[in-house]
């Protein structure tokens, strides 16, 4: 399946590549980070090109670069392009190219940090730049926020900036990763925008009961009673929660679904209480249900066992960890209190982290340029808003509009990228870089041009 787009830009497309590669080549691995190099790189190459550049951070090697390109005379908050520099480690034996080479090979760019994320911070800077060089007269100012560390929390990335540089985080809306791949329903393009994210609500589970002697088998120990809860937590169904970027995901798709799925689909968004069970049936494809069922609900997922010592010897105590997420708008304590009662009164359940999640309004001015840019690129395609699962650094920006948006047309290819991120051969292909940096070049001119 090849989506009929608007013809490339070569010179962007080459602008792109190049700095993918070249920011490929600066091993920011986190830890230790070393986001130094790339965020200098950015800085360098904008102040070259008459942008003005600053590269700050709260820790030696730990940078982060802010660009601005001015309006003259500013009539909104700038729209901020964000990312980070950072990069997760890699197994070199499992790669079959240097990951840290930037290498151009069989339509692809290769390296760690391809898709997640060089690739995206490539095209904001080819974007500024072309901006800067076509002297686009701008109705607010475009800024280019990468961040350090993002891939280890943040501390001296997004928060840190956050914390100690607010004035260079003065945007209405910003883009940045987490979204944009493109699903087929009914002969149907869908570019799905991440238009929130689920917040972390991390959980501790104490089981205890008296020690003894492993000779002499008793019939309460903590790791019988870690062991039930771990089964009634594996059979717990949470209810089902639509927000409002899944209920507008499900309306926008739901004309594109087969058979009685249109119907189905209204009256789930018409039922105070929706089933799962009927979310499941609607007939998408296992990745869209998947995230959908992430989306729809708070989960706990155990994750880390801790407990006994000697192998002759019954433990008093055995401690389980969580991974509890909870959609935006979920009450933390409440989350709390509703595992508790899956668990039973023998376990003693803590909240380690209280995160909320976020949701920015898929209904804004800049979702509908979105929309609009989307629909000029690969005509007839539409956008679509979801939430994501997991987190990014839009957590550490509140008050800013964030959508992850960085779209590439439906192939093949793009089904391969997932196991890519964060596994080994990482690579983009030239074509799908290509459109994303046109669709952000388009955006931009679209959103802001005077
Ligand atoms: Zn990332």
């Amino acid at each position: 399946m090849t989506a009929t787009v608007a013809p490339v830009d070569q010179a962007l497309t080459d602008e792109a590549v190049r700095h993918l590669r070249a920011l490929i080549r600066l091993d920011t691995t986190n830890p230790p980070g070393a986001e130094d190099a790339a965020a200098r790189y950015i800085a360098d190459t904008c102040r070259e090109a008459g942008i003005e550049a600053e590269v700050v951070g709260g820790a030696p090697g730990r940078g982060n670069v802010a660009a601005r390109l001015r309006a003259a005379s500013p009539l909104a908050r700038p729209l901020m392009l964000t990312g980070h520099t950072d990069v997760v480690s890699v197994e070199h034996d499992r790669w079959t190219v240097d990951p840290f080479g930037g290498e151009l090979r069989d339509g692809y760019v290769w390296g760690r940090g391809a898709l997640d994320m060089k690739s995206q911070v490539a095209a904001e800077l080819a974007v500024l730049l072309r901006l800067k060089r076509d002297g686009v007269a701008l109705d607010r100012d475009i800024t280019l926020v990468a961040f350090a560390d993002e891939e280890a929390g943040g501390e001296w990335g997004a928060s840190w900036v956050w914390n100690h540089r607010r004035d260079l985080l003065d945007a209405e809306y910003a883009i940045n990763e987490g979204g944009g791949e493109a699903i087929r329903l009914g002969g149907q393009t869908f570019y799905l925008c991440q238009a929130g994210e689920k917040g972390t609500a991390r959980l501790r589970l104490t089981a205890r009961a008296a020690p003894g002697h492993a000779s002499i088998p008793r019939d309460d120990t903590a790791m019988r009673r870690l062991g039930e809860a771990l089964v009634r937590l594996h059979g717990w169904e949470p209810p089902t929660i639509l927000t409002g970027p899944v209920r507008q995901l499900l309306a926008t798709v739901g004309p594109s679904l087969d058979g009685d799925g249109p119907v189905a689909v209204e009256r789930i968004l018409a039922e105070p209480s929706p089933r799962w069970a009927d979310i499941a049936a609607l007939g998408f494809d296992d990745d869209t249900r998947s995230l959908l069922r992430a989306t729809t609900r708070n989960t706990a997922v155990p994750t880390i066992v801790h407990g006994g010592h000697r192998i002759n010897v019954i433990p008093s105590e055995v401690v389980l960890d969580v991974d509890g997420r909870i959609l935006p708008g979920e009450d933390p304590d409440v989350w709390r209190d509703q595992v508790q009662a899956v668990v039973g009164d023998g376990i003693e359940v803590e909240l380690l982290s209280r995160d909320a999640g976020i949701a920015a309004d898929p209904a804004s001015p800049l979702f509908d340029a979105i929309a609009a840019t989307i629909d000029a690129l690969d005509p007839g395609a539409r956008v679509a808003p979801y939430l994501v699962s997991g987190g990014t650094d839009a957590a550490n920006l509140p008050g800013i509009k964030v959508y992850g948006f960085f779209p590439f047309p439906p192939s093949e290819r793009v089904g391969e990228y997932t196991p890519l991120v964060h596994g080994h051969d990482e690579r983009i292909a030239v074509a799908d870089l290509a459109f994303a940096t046109r669709f952000l070049h388009d955006l931009v001119r679209r959103f802001c041009g005077a």
